[in-house]
């Protein structure tokens, strides 16, 4: 790393959040993990193989490609692709040994087009308005094509609720009726489901009674509730944590400016530190006059529009902030050790074990919860995870782990 910007992921917090929620499960309900979209910006593998440890059974994304990638390096566990695919994507993906959701019937397809057969997912849209059949009678029929073919195997029903994270029972509750008389009425046609899904953390977190065969977690496995207010039944453990090192100081006359279309005035003499982040790293423009970072324990606002690769913020109130400070974006508060820190001149893997080592002996750190930045950018947890560009190192820990080691860090 020779720029200074990297993010902490810490598969421990995965596998714990993942064990966590397994408690609330039944011992026969299975526990898909979501991992698309790169594991919500934490890796997808890292993410996978955590959790695995934790107890998972299954994993969600949103694309084949996602899905083959994980069948590449080595997951065996069933792997569904909740997103539509089309008829060659269903193909690559029987070929790779994913299943697919399917809410069509595709019948000038030839028998034998799958091979290996394919294992079908059929969805029904109670209410989220997006994908899957809104008609029994057409869910009937989709099921009824699907067995009949020897080259599809059917392996479930599925719907998705969009309102389970809200104060509001109404909504979700109605989607759970009509997801009810659907699988009646497929049972009607003698056609029992092998397995039946409905919950993603929300549901899972709220009603036992909405966990039918399987569960599908994605936020609340990588340790944020699904609504910030929203009353968690056990500990979840955030698992992404993004740093900058400050790279310059300087002191700013009252009329100085700050950042393009010099949005920050200077009122008064201004300390403005600059960080080695911008919105090309998945630290929004939005936030731009309105977020703060943690420097040495306080709040230091961000001043200025927000650049591609950089950014300012105010440390005129903060005392003895240097060049080579550590800035907490979001997550856990940096280690004091990483004051002024000698980490840059560091080689690659001095650095890497040496981040890993104090921040995982940094326990008890205040946490700058993604809710709040959120909050503060008009969106959700989730957004600014997926946002982490790829080009932001990962440097993987395992805080939680027995002995944990080099070992078990490595950035990418
Ligand atoms: C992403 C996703 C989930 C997981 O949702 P969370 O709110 O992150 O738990 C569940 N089901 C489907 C269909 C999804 O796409």
């Amino acid at each position: 790393m020779y720029r200074g910007t990297f993010a902490i992921v810490d598969v421990g917090a995965i596998r714990k959040n993942v064990a966590a929620i397994k408690t609330l499960l039944t011992d026969d309900t299975r526990l898909m993990v979501t991992v698309k979209a790169n594991g919500y910006g934490h890796g997808a593998l890292q993410t996978a193989r955590a959790a695995i440890a934790g107890g998972a059974t299954d994993f969600g994304v949103a694309s084949v490609e996602e899905g083959v990638c994980l069948r590449k390096a080595g997951i065996q566990e069933p792997i569904l692709v909740l997103g539509v695919t089309s008829r060659p994507g269903a193909q690559a993906a029987a070929a790779a040994g994913l299943a697919v959701t399917v809410t069509e019937i595709w019948d000038d397809l030839p028998d034998g087009y799958f091979h290996p057969p394919l294992a079908v997912h059929v969805k029904s849209d109670t209410g989220m308005g997006r994908l899957g059949l809104r008609n029994g009678n057409d869910l009937v029929r989709l099921v009824q094509w699907v067995s009949a073919r020897s080259d599809m195997r059917w392996q479930g029903v599925f719907t998705h609720l969009a309102c389970a994270d809200g104060e509001d029972y109404t909504h979700v509750d109605g989607q759970i009726e009509k997801f009810g008389a659907v699988i009646d009425q497929l049972r009607t046609e003698n056609l029992d489901p092998p397995l039946i899904h409905a919950s993603n953390s929300a549901g899972t977190l709220r009603n036992r009674n909405w966990h039918y065969g399987m569960v599908r977690v994605g936020i609340s496995a990588y340790g944020y509730p699904p609504a910030d207010n929203f009353l968690v039944p056990v500990t979840l453990t955030p698992a992404l944590h993004l740093y900058s090192f400050i790279t310059r100081v300087e002191t700013l006359a009252p009329g100085d400016t700050v950042g393009y279309g010099a949005t920050f005035v200077a009122q008064r003499a201004t300390r403005v530190a600059t960080l080695p982040i911008g919105y090309a790293d998945g630290y929004f423009r939005r936030f731009s006059n309105r977020a703060y970072v943690i420097v040495r324990g306080e709040k230091a606002p961000v001043i200025g529009n927000v650049c591609m690769d950089q950014l300012m913020v105010d440390v005129t109130d903060l005392a003895n902030v240097q060049v080579g400070d550590c800035a907490t974006l979001y997550g856990r508060q940096a280690s004091a050790d990483w004051q002024a820190s000698k980490v840059l001149p560091l080689p690659e893997d001095d650095q890497v074990r040496w981040l890993s080592a104090t921040w995982s002996a940094a326990r008890t750190g205040a946490v700058l919860s993604l809710d709040t930045l959120a909050a503060v950018g008009s969106t959700i947890s989730y957004e600014i995870m997926c946002a982490l560009a790829s080009r932001v190192p990962r440097i993987y820990v395992d805080s939680f782990g027995e002995n944990f080691d080099r070992a078990n860090s490595s950035s990418v």
